[in-house]
């Protein structure tokens, strides 16, 4: 986890626009939006993808979901509609190997997605 982006962004090390942070996650807004709102969350613990959980991060995986939800909420995307996306290696796109939620809304989305 060393030169990990993410771990720099929560250690506040590097700066990030944060959206939100508790003692558990952070929330910043992606630094190449692909939609008018877009933001990732993350744990503040390092764990390379959904393929590292293991069933003792279930709640903190529930409080990511609970924490985009309420995100969406505070950006206007609850009645629109809005998407999450973690995307898990590299067949994924997966780019960055820090597990996060990307929370897109703000445009329509294509499905099934590219
Ligand atoms: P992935 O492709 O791993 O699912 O998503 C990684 C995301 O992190 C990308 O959308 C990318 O734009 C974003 N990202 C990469 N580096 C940085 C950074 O330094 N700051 C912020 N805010 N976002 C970043
Ligand atoms: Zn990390």
């Amino acid at each position: 986890m060393g030169d990990c982006i993410f771990c720099r962004i929560v250690a506040q090390e590097i700066a990030g626009r944060i959206a939100y942070e508790d003692a558990d996650l952070v929330a910043f807004h992606d630094i190449n939006p692909q939609a008018p709102v877009h933001i990732l969350i993350v744990p503040r613990r390092h764990i390379e993808s959904l393929n590292a959980v293991t069933q003792e991060d279930a709640h903190l995986l529930g409080r990511m979901l609970v924490v985009a939800r309420d995100l969406a909420r505070e950006h206007g995307l609850a009645d629109d509609g809005y998407r999450l996306v973690l995307n898990t290696n590299r067949a994924a796109g997966q780019s960055v190997f820090h597990l996060h939620f990307h929370l897109l809304g703000g445009r329509f989305f294509h499905w099934p997605p590219g």
